[in-house]
């Protein structure tokens, strides 16, 4: 059966992201022709060197909050840094990227009449009072934190999706992704488990903040790859919201001691201040996405994290990415918080 992507150009914001390199990678796999927008704040050319070749695959070095003009056939907006120590580095570029981010690829979608996907976050949970989370929650987020900048940014992108859904009947898939992981995280991203594997290959301690009692739900990249696509191709009257992540909910003080297992490491656990504002628990009610698109993980955390291990492995012990980039020559544009 011919895939739901071929001939399809599709534009990634984001693209040279974390999850964005991965989300490109399986639309050319799918036929499509990629046009993948970025400003390497926090993405890296590494990590789709090995697309550049592909004459279905086109990078433009491009700012979302400046307008945006391109021909293509739907957008997958993720264009956004994710991990709190960039989103919080240049606070009000993070709420500008969000907001006129999402007004650009809506005015974009709107004058060529295409779907956009926006890359929404648990965060606008905020510190949830209900758990699991559902979509019909309405959260608990603090206006004027530390994290606001992303968690209010999302929340009011979220709106400007659903007022051009309903003013312009625009096509629009919103989906809230739950904490993702796997190979070609930076190695200095920040979160918890580039962080606890970089530490755990080095022999370094493991910084839990906090007591590690607050919990987190992780999902393998490749699964939530799998929970965009589906996404996009549901019938127009699927708008979402629709949470994307994996229900198996860890302690952050769990995921350390699984890291130290898998990777057979000497390192200790060196216990730091808890972050203002970091939620206590989450975990996603994924039945919508079940109901809807099918979908449901497929990779567990033991498993994920294996293949997250090898690939750091590599990426350290070689000095090299796996597209042959040295680490050293990535510019460390931000004080790595954890990750010397
Ligand atoms: P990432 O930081 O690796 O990727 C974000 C990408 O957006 C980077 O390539 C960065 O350079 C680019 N970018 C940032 N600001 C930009 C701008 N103004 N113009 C153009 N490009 C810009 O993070 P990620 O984990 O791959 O996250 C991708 C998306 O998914 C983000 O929107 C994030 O909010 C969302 N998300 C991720 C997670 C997660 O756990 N990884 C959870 C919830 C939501
Ligand atoms: N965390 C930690 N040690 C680290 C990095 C993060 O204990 O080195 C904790 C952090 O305080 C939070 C959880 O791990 O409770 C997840 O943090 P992350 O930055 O990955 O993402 P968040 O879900 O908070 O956005």
């Amino acid at each position: 059966m011919p895939s739901k992507f071929v001939d399809r150009r599709v534009l990634v914001t984001g693209g040279a992201g974390f999850i964005g390199s991965h989300l490109c990678e399986r639309l050319l796999e799918q036929g499509a022709e990629v046009l993948c927008l970025d400003n390497l704040f926090t993405g890296r050319k590494a990590n789709i060197a090995h697309l550049l070749g592909n004459p279905a695959f086109e990078f433009l070095r491009h700012d979302v909050t400046i307008p945006i003009n391109a021909e293509v056939d739907e957008v997958f907006n993720l264009a956004c840094p994710a991990s709190p120590v960039h989103y919080q580095f240049d606070p009000v570029q993070t709420t500008k990227t969000s907001v006129m981010g999402a007004i650009n690829v809506l005015g974009l979608a709107k004058r060529l009449r295409i779907p956009v996907l926006q890359a929404s976050t648990s965060e606008v949970y905020g510190d949830p009072q209900v758990h699991p989370q559902t979509e019909a929650y309405w959260g608990n987020v603090n206006p004027i934190g530390p994290r606001s900048c992303y968690d209010e940014g999302k929340r009011c992108a979220e709106t400007l999706f659903f007022d051009y859904h309903r003013q312009h009947s625009l096509a629009i898939k919103v989906v809230r992704i739950f904490n993702t992981y796997g190979p070609r995280m930076h190695p200095n991203d920040g979160r918890v488990v580039s962080n606890f594997v970089v530490q755990a290959l080095r022999n370094q301690p493991i910084t839990i903040f906090g007591d590690g009692s607050q919990t987190r739900s992780f999902c393998y990249v490749d699964d939530l790859v799998e929970g965009l696509l589906g996404m996009m191709r549901t019938p127009a009257e699927i708008t979402g919201p629709i949470n994307l992540g994996n229900p198996s909910e860890f302690t952050v003080a769990q995921l350390a001691n699984l890291v130290i297992e898998i990777t057979n490491s000497k390192s200790t656990i060196d216990f730091r201040p808890l972050p203002q504002d970091d939620p206590r628990q989450r975990k996603p009610d994924i039945s919508l996405a079940k109901h809807h698109l099918g979908w449901g993980p497929t990779i567990n955390l033991r498993q994920g994290l294996k293949r997250t291990v090898s690939y750091f492995e590599r990426l350290l012990s070689l000095g090299r990415s796996e597209n042959g980039i040295a680490e050293r020559d990535i510019p460390a544009k931000y004080p790595a918080r954890l990750v010397s």
